[in-house]
């Protein structure tokens, strides 16, 4: 079903993003990598080697015209936005009484607004296809909460309204819109984490262990093929959250 189509994921220079990219190669999905600040020429070779297209772009999808300029080049180069995948996020830890005007503002542009400016932009052309898959990352955080996170966790809260509300005006013209809210996962961004963190971390998942970036990767395959599922999220986390 994604044979030949494209699939735009921000933030896939490594991670779970470049994990995403590659799950959907798989699939015979032409690439749209985009990165913010350096992409090594391996990631485009290891998806190539799949046999797909796949075209890098830089650019901050926290900002609205750098946002456009990544899904209208991805069009013009590839012929379509078929799948947009919304991966891109950072976080800015620190109590709440601590923390600072722009450290929230910054997590909240980049996590739930950057979501905001691809979906706008790819949003046009998918209804002109009648026809799309746009895949959100959330968090557990964000229907938990979590002490120390409370940038983040609102991010993420808000990243979930997003996709309800863009899966409501939307589904009528054939485009679905979901989330996935990972647990813990082994990156980049958790490997800031000294050993004992994580251990705690793990004892609190029913599966005991960590997931994998590939994890978050088949549960964003599973949502751009199936076409009768929208405005769900869907938790892979090893249990950690069970609703
Ligand atoms: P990484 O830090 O490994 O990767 C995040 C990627 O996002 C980086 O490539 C980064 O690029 C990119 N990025 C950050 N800001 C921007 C921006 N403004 N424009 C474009 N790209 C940007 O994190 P993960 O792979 O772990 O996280 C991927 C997603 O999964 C995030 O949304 C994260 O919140 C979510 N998630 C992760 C969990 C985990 O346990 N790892 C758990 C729950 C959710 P650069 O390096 O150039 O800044």
């Amino acid at each position: 079903m994604l044979k030949g189509k494209t699939a735009v994921i921000t933030g896939a220079a490594k991670g779970i993003g470049f994990a995403i990219a590659v799950a959907l190669a798989k699939k015979g999905c032409n690439i749209v990598i985009n990165y913010r600040s350096h992409i090594k020429q391996e990631v485009i070779d290891t998806i190539t080697a799949l046999g797909v297209k796949c075209l890098a772009i830089k650019s901050d999808v926290s900002k609205f015209n750098e946002a456009e300029e990544l899904v209208k080049t991805a069009k013009k180069e590839m012929g379509s936005v078929d799948v947009l995948v919304n991966n891109a996020g950072i976080t800015k830890d620190g109590l709440l009484m601590r923390m600072s005007e722009a450290d929230f503002d910054s997590v909240i542009n980049t996590n739930l607004k950057g979501a905001f400016n691809t979906t706008r932009h790819a949003a046009g052309i998918m209804l002109r296809q009648k026809e799309g898959a746009i895949i959100n990352i959330s968090s557990v955080v964000g229907l938990i909460g979590n002490a120390g996170q409370a940038n983040y966790a609102a991010s993420k809260a808000g990243i979930i309204g997003l996709t309800k509300s863009t899966a409501r005006e939307l589904a009528s013209r054939g485009i679905t819109c979901n989330a996935v809210a990972p647990g813990f996962i082994e990156t980049d961004m958790t490997n800031v984490l000294n050993d004992e963190q994580k251990k705690k971390m793990t004892d609190n998942i029913p599966l005991k262990a960590a997931g994998k970036p590939e994890d978050v990767a088949s549960a964003v395959v599973f949502l751009a093929e199936n076409r009768y599922i929208t405005g769900q999220v869907l938790n892979v986390d090893g249990g950690m959250v069970m609703n």
